[in-house]
């Protein structure tokens, strides 16, 4: 077992594929629904969210903490990504998480991986620009979590906006039975979007790293006042942050919320995403707003 502390009471911690997919199978056996939380760990109170709300609307609730290797580049931080299993533990325990899956690569990667999963249109650009193997990485991985739990909703945050359009359109194209429930973000108080990563900011950077959430208030702020071209929206977020001397922009961008696309004159429904480096880690974040129709 990966988790050798005390023993907890309301818990199930299994590091076996066969024992959590037993587990979930026995839920649904029985008639009851099974919630799925999947997660790479060093939770917090976003992941939280995701959690209580997969309780409050499921009989059973797994989450999965793995740091999947398929997900990362070879210069990317998967060695040093940030873990805390007993906390974690106490944070899903807290939630009123029934079992949680914690593997280790060789349980879920026995073999070398020659079977991916790949939704191509959607997880080129943006993220999938800067992280190319990236979002195969996610899918697989996603599928394969789905095939071991056989959940019938599975939660992810509007956090990781376009990871959540990918996971959805691949449920809907290979006809997982799945509802895929996306999640609002949760935010400290100055507006950062809470994140694993945000630990490995320095003070200065953690000081200066809500920028990325005023760039993109102020591109709503600008489309809600009237402007109607993605490019003047694109320079003004891309300014504010450019602006921050410790922010190294990655993207600014106005899209569509489910297909990913840059829309050429901006109407109803948007999604304003931005990523950028402060230091090491590497932040995302995102905002929706909608053209008013009077305006
Ligand atoms: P991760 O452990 O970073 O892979 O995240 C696991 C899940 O939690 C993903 O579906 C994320 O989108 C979601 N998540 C991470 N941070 C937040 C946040 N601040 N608010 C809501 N959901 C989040």
């Amino acid at each position: 077992m990966p988790w050798e502390g005390a023993p907890m009471a309301g818990i199930e911690v299994v590091d076996t594929i066969a024992a959590f997919r037993g587990h979930l199978d026995g839920v649904r056996r029985s008639g009851r629904t099974v919630g799925l939380v999947p997660t790479m760990g060093y939770l917090h109170d976003g992941h939280v969210s995701l959690m209580e709300r997969a309780v409050a609307e499921c009989d059973v609730v797994g989450v999965t903490i793995f740091v999947n290797p398929l997900q990362f580049a070879a210069n990317e931080d998967l060695s040093t990504y940030p873990r805390d299993l007993p906390s974690d533990l106490e944070r899903c325990e807290g939630a009123g998480v029934s079992i949680v899956l914690a593997p280790d690569v060789a349980e879920m990667y026995p073999r070398p991986v020659i079977t991916t999963v790949s939704v191509a249109d959607l997880g080129a650009t943006m993220e999938g620009a800067s992280r190319p193997t990236h979002f195969d990485g996610v899918a697989t991985v996603v599928a394969k979590l789905f095939n071991i739990a056989g959940p019938c909703r599975a939660y992810f945050g509007e956090k990781d906006f376009q990871q959540l359009a990918i996971v959805r359109r691949m449920a809907a194209d290979l006809s997982f039975p799945v509802e895929v429930v996306g999640c609002p973000i949760v935010r400290e108080t100055d507006g950062l979007a809470m994140s694993s990563r945000n630990v490995y900011l320095s003070a200065e950077e953690r000081a200066a790293a809500p920028v990325v959430h005023r760039a993109l208030q102020a591109g709503a702020a600008s489309i809600l006042a009237g402007e109607r071209d993605p490019g003047a929206v694109r320079t003004l977020m891309a300014g504010i942050i450019s602006a921050e001397p410790l922010a190294e922009l990655d993207y600014a961008e106005v899209v569509d919320p489910e297909t990913m696309a840059a829309p050429t004159v901006l109407a109803g429904e948007l999604r304003l995403l931005a990523a950028a480096r402060f230091g090491t880690p590497r932040l995302l974040d995102n905002l929706a707003v909608r053209v008013p129709t009077h305006a």
